[in-house]
């Protein structure tokens, strides 16, 4: 079997390295499966991009797409345009795509216009919020998929409910936390951790990357002064996206309490979560990995695809308003009230997740 696996954003490159290593193993076992890594360059700044490869040990892509940045239309024609010709010059039995942003759902356009079988490893989750360019590229990816491998049971029920084949639904667990169990003993305390006087447990981490909370300059601004007076005497590290940073510019905050640093590295942000107070974000990934490593999380929106994270796992959706994140972070830091959930881990996200999925693509 003939596999082409595509990754372009920064979670991508976390999600295929562990599917990478399980297809790797088979072939050392003398399986007959080969595959082809293609990246469409959608990420391409080091921090986003070439560490990752470098720290999780992902071999270097076949042939760099190189598509950049644009609108999401241009975006997503570019990859299209691109991934066709390297399809036609390089033919495969199936075509793997990961997680939900346009790399995933262009390559699987692609593929499937021509024929081949298409592969979908995060199927299934669902914001319900149309307004998330992510949920298009769900609902448009999982429309043409021909495997799809869950995260949850209720990523399962998504699907079943739009009448896929119970026979082509199959619930894996999670990659993201494969790689996260493969590397927590490798996990580094990142060199500013002195400069900062940072203490274990003492410190939040803040990521924002989403439309919703950074494409309004002014509330942006407003966001972080507020998270700023809200965090009493704990320091906020805040690896500040390249979209994030675009908004800020070189604008000064005066910020007392938040830190921006780059876009860290897997290796030096996964000691920074791990050793955190808690987790202010928007992103989906961390709330996954805060969940399992039983980190309080706060997400800055008003919908997740991924309940299990809320329901089993610490994350609390907070909406987008400072005034509400105020109100559950000060009933989590107020000691009175204990709203600090009991934390579990969703089923099967057990860093197995990946070789599941090799072992049931070659039965396929
Ligand atoms: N991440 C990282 N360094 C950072 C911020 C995030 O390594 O500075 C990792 C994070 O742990 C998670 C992934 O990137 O594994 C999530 O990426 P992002 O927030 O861009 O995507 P989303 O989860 O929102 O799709």
């Amino acid at each position: 079997m003939k596999i082409t696996i595509i990754a372009g954003a920064r979670p991508n490159f976390i999600k295929i390295a562990p599917i990478i290593k399980a297809i790797e193993k088979n072939q050392t076992e003398g399986v007959t499966i080969a595959y082809r890594l293609i990246h469409t360059g959608q990420h391409y700044d080091k921090n986003l991009s070439d560490t990752f490869f470098e720290e999780l040990n992902i071999p270097k892509p076949a042939a760099n797409l190189e598509v950049k940045s644009g609108t999401q239309a241009e975006q997503t024609a570019a990859i299209m345009v691109a991934f066709e010709k390297e399809m036609i010059a390089n033919p495969c039995d199936l075509v793997l795509v990961v997680g939900d942003v346009n790399s995933t759902m262009a390559c699987a356009i692609v593929a499937k216009k021509q024929n081949i079988k298409v592969a979908h490893v995060e199927a299934g989750i669902r914001s319900g919020d149309m307004t998330m360019p992510e949920e298009i590229n769900r609902i448009v990816t999982d429309s043409i998929t021909d495997y799809f491998f869950t995260t949850s049971t209720s990523a399962s029920e998504n699907l079943l409910q739009k009448g896929v084949d119970p026979l082509n639904v199959h619930f894996v667990g999670n990659v993201m936390i494969d790689t996260l169990y493969q590397n927590l003993n490798r996990i580094v305390k990142p060199v500013f951790w002195k400069e900062f006087d940072l203490e274990t447990k003492n410190y939040i981490i803040l990521t924002l990357h989403r439309p919703s909370n950074v494409d309004e300059e002014q509330s942006l601004v407003q966001l972080l002064l507020g998270i700023d007076n809200m965090v009493g005497d704990k320091k906020v590290i805040f690896p500040i996206h390249p979209r994030t940073k675009a908004i800020l510019g070189e604008r000064e905050l005066n910020l007392k309490n938040i830190v921006m640093v780059a876009p860290q590295g897997y290796l030096n942000f996964m000691f920074l979560i791990k050793n955190s107070f808690a987790v202010i974000t928007d992103s989906g990934g961390i709330s996954e990995e805060t969940t399992v490593l039983g980190i309080p999380c706060f997400t800055m929106r008003n919908t997740t695809e991924r309940p299990e994270t809320q329901t089993i796992g610490t994350n609390t959706l907070v909406g987008t308003s400072i005034e509400n994140l105020e109100k559950h972070f000060d009933a989590f830091v107020n000691p009175k009230s204990p709203s600090k959930k009991a934390a579990g881990i969703p089923e099967f996200w057990d860093g197995k997740a990946a070789e599941r999925i090799i072992s049931i693509l070659l039965q396929k």
